[in-house]
């Protein structure tokens, strides 16, 4: 049975006709003006039947950044959508006549991964994406997890630091400002600002005016000192919040995703390192993996895709 997945970003809605296996048999993308909710549902409803046209497909899954209910029918509040307590599932429901759910778009997204990437052998599983924020995903036994209000696996804003640095949530000291793309930065920042081994990304930063995330990549991957410590301090940081999340959830797996996992096993290693650091009861159970996720592009549309079509078929 096949399945639409549609993924609702800032800029642009992505959709996919997905089969049973995480393979993507039509695609479709549109930029958008993100802000509309009656051109965005317009435009999820005309790529819906694009992607549908001469298919029996009857599942549809929407994922959204944003507060989603657990019955994953209404959106409590999407950062970058005007929507506020929008019922979109009743809405699409009525307009296309088909199964819908709607989705986080990190659970939709770390879903994927755990169906057909990284996570596709264990039954519990952690994903931390890495990009500008940190954001993420709990598979426990077998199913997403949701919490009790449906915004549970808000990864970034798990507090490392008590009263540490402002996050963007309102709070301080989350991991978000510890762990990110944004945090990596700010390491560099300060390295380069402080000499000695910062010295090659201060030779860099004077050379192009600001440090892009890019710049400090290309000095990782060179084996600068300097942003090898960055990277190891970000690390750190990932480790120390993995340690809490495996004392609460156990998971076997630990997946690390977005664009600085691009640094693989430079940045795997400093994050086991700090995980065994602070485990506790160490040496005394089992201790999950940690891998960098396997998929990149089109996680949150085949993640849709595929929580559309295990809900219309258990109904
Ligand atoms: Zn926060």
């Amino acid at each position: 049975m096949h399945a639409i997945g549609i993924d609702i970003g800032g800029t642009k809605i992505a959709g996919a006709l997905v089969d049973e296996l995480g393979n993507i048999l039509r695609a479709d993308r549109q930029p958008t003006t993100a802000s509309n909710p009656q051109l965005i549902e317009d435009a999820v409803v005309a790529m819906v039947e694009r992607l549908s046209e001469g298919t029996d497909v009857t599942a549809v899954g929407v994922a959204a950044a944003g507060f989603i209910d657990a019955s994953q029918s209404i959106v409590y509040y999407a950062p970058n959508i005007n929507w506020r307590n929008e019922p979109f599932r009743e809405k699409l429901e009525r307009r296309l006549g088909k199964h819908i759910i709607i989705e986080n778009d990190a659970n939709a997204a770390g879903w994927a991964e755990f169906r057909f990437g990284a996570g596709r052998l264990v039954s519990d599983m952690v994903i931390l994406t890495i990009g500008t924020g940190v954001g993420g995903a709990i598979v426990s036994g077998d199913k997403l997890f949701r919490g009790g209000f449906g915004a549970a696996a808000e990864l970034g804003h798990m507090r490392v630091v008590p009263d540490g640095l402002p996050c963007g949530c309102g709070a301080r000291g989350c991991i978000e400002q510890y762990g990110s793309g944004r945090a990596l930065l700010r390491t560099a920042n300060e390295l380069a600002d402080a000499g000695g081994i910062g010295i090659g990304l201060a030779e860099v930063r004077a050379r192009v005016g600001t440090l892009s995330g890019l710049d400090v990549s290309d000095l990782i991957q060179a084996g600068d000192p300097g942003a090898l410590l960055a990277l190891r301090t970000l690390g750190h940081w990932l480790g120390q919040a993995s340690a809490s999340l495996g004392a609460v959830l156990d998971p076997q797996l630990f997946v690390i995703g977005g664009g600085v996992a691009q640094a693989g096993d430079l940045l795997l290693d400093p994050i086991r390192a700090a995980y065994l650091d602070v485990l506790p009861a160490r040496g005394f159970h089992p201790e999950p993996e940690f891998r960098i996720a396997e998929l990149v592009n089109d996680a949150g549309v085949v993640g849709a895709a595929d929580l559309a079509r295990i809900y219309a078929e258990s109904i």
